[in-house]
């Protein structure tokens, strides 16, 4: 890495101890989810508290703005000292134009909201969570405004997860992909071949969860996923955490009725790990570590998951693998039931749940309600109804309980608003980078031989490597030659599911 710039080497000193701080706070979170004890959460959640204060400590250290002041006004630079200075300036900004009061107020409420939220959820009483959710609302306006921003304050939320990304520009992508997505879905219940006899379908099937475990250890190693550098684990939803530079652990979580779900979990949270394994390790502890935005991350996990995972070729490959696994499950089946059973088109009520055609749907939704909820177009209290006339409209059915509609969803109890959007991003970008890969790598015929290799090394190479150097829509334009275009999706799933459906 060239560093040169001794302002910028002290303010590398000043992260590396916010980074550290962070891999701490990263390490309990992950014990928290896969191995606490019931009883130790509460003393879990004072060392995390306590962690993050001195981490905001940190970052308004009057030391940090004196050196970041005096790097603003540097002009030459090195690339790399730039794109230093660059996520410095944004990770602070946070700290330096937000009121610490208004953090821990911040933090506080939502601490409280997530229980409120989970309470109203199996209550299915969203009566009970509208008030705080309503004041969760008006602290994250006041958030955006202290960030600042031109016209919506809904651009300074995407921000913090995908820089220089606008409502404005969001929302012109989304008015193309919405469209799209509910005549294609209408097309696919319409066809013939929907539903179709799919002994796969049969929800009493058993699949031992050892077997599945095996499964998964499989997919880690024909994924290049190592366990030198990462474990797998089983958490109530997987995710993805980064210990260190050599330490990048997911989770999946097992349903003994439906493979699937370890399978198509497991491969998407490798899929997240092997972003960050394959960032130049010269960029660990240092602001350009970490994959650039919460999109790209999900354009990795995606990739693996659907492009390459629920791709004919995959299934073909992992056909022999499945029948030996669960040779009793698997009488009678064939590629093409397995093929429709893993792309399986629903016109669903849950996100989590839903495919690829329907999953954009419901982001789009979610965009809307924020953007409209941080412009006070909507308030919090008409939330349910508006929720189910854009099911209605987008994906054509009505969720029977709030607890399947508006209640769904951890993220607003978190104050995360903005955050959503990033997840149709992913599948957007990961279209792209493939309709590009494509070009230099017989995709198809690789993955059909189980060979993944050339397609790991493929995004290391251009995607992985780069770590924050690269802002999304830098990174996007020197991968494949053009800005974010939502074609490549579009297409790509209109192909695949013609062909599945025989539309
Ligand atoms: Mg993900």
């Amino acid at each position: 890495m060239n560093v040169q710039n001794n302002t910028v080497k002290k303010l590398l000193e000043k992260y590396r101890e916010i980074a550290l701080l962070n891999e701490i706070i990263s390490t309990l979170h992950w014990d928290l989810n896969v191995n606490l004890p019931r009883k130790g959460s509460e003393q879990r959640s004072h060392q995390i508290t306590y962690l993050t204060s001195l981490i905001t400590d940190k970052w308004i250290d009057p030391e940090i703005k004196f050196l970041l002041d005096e790097c603003n006004s540097i002009e030459k630079l090195t690339q790399e000292e730039k794109a230093i200075v660059r996520n410095l300036n944004r990770a602070a900004k946070f700290y330096f134009q937000v009121p610490k009061k208004l953090i821990l107020e911040q933090s506080e409420i939502t601490s409280r909201a997530f229980v409120i939220w989970s309470e109203a959820k199996v209550n299915n009483d969203f009566k009970s969570f509208e008030p705080i959710l309503s004041k969760i609302v008006d602290l994250t306006r006041s958030v955006a405004d202290y960030l600042g921003y031109k016209e919506n304050p809904y651009d300074a939320l995407l921000d913090l997860y995908e820089p220089d990304l606008t409502a404005a520009q969001c929302r012109t992508i989304f008015e193309k992909v919405q469209p799209s997505l509910t005549q294609l879905l209408q097309k696919v219940i319409k066809s013939k071949s929907y539903n179709k006899a799919n002994p796969l379908l049969d929800s009493q099937k058993e699949y031992a969860l050892d077997l599945q475990k095996k499964l998964c250890d499989f997919i880690s190693t024909k994924l290049h996923y190592s366990y030198d550098e990462g474990r797998l684990d089983i958490s109530s939803h997987p995710f993805t955490t980064t210990l260190g530079r050599h330490d990048v652990r997911i989770t999946t979580r097992y349903d003994r009725h439906d493979f699937k779900e370890a399978l198509y979990s497991t491969i998407h949270e490798i899929g997240h790990a092997l972003y960050e394994l394959g960032i130049d390790k010269h960029y660990s502890g240092t602001p350009l570590e970490g994959g650039v935005s919460l999109g790209i991350h999900e354009s990795q996990s995606r990739f693996w998951e659907n492009q390459v995972g629920r791709s004919r070729e995959f299934v073909s490959y992992i056909e022999p693998i499945l029948s030996t696994l669960f040779q009793t499950e698997f009488q009678n089946v064939d590629q093409d039931m397995i093929l429709r059973y893993v792309n399986d088109v629903r016109q669903s009520y849950i996100r989590t749940e839903a495919d690829e055609v329907t999953y954009g749907l419901h982001i789009i939704l979610r965009f809307q309600i924020e953007n409209d909820l941080m412009n006070k177009k909507i308030q919090t209290k008409n939330l349910p109804e508006v929720w189910n006339v854009m099911m209605k409209k987008y994906i054509g059915v009505v969720p029977p309980t709030d607890r399947e509609g508006v209640l769904q969803d951890v993220h607003w109890s978190m104050g995360s608003i903005g955050y959503f959007p990033t997840y149709l991003l992913g599948n957007l970008y990961a279209a792209q980078f493939t309709a590009s890969m494509k070009k230099k790598i017989s995709f198809e015929k690789t993955i059909a031989k189980g060979d993944l290799l050339p397609i790991l090394n493929w995004l290391r190479t251009n995607v992985h490597t780069h770590g924050s150097m690269l802002f999304p829509k830098d990174l996007i334009k020197q991968v494949t030659g053009e800005a974010l275009n939502a074609d490549y999706y579009l297409e790509y799933l209109q192909k695949k599911y013609s062909t599945i459906y025989n539309l």
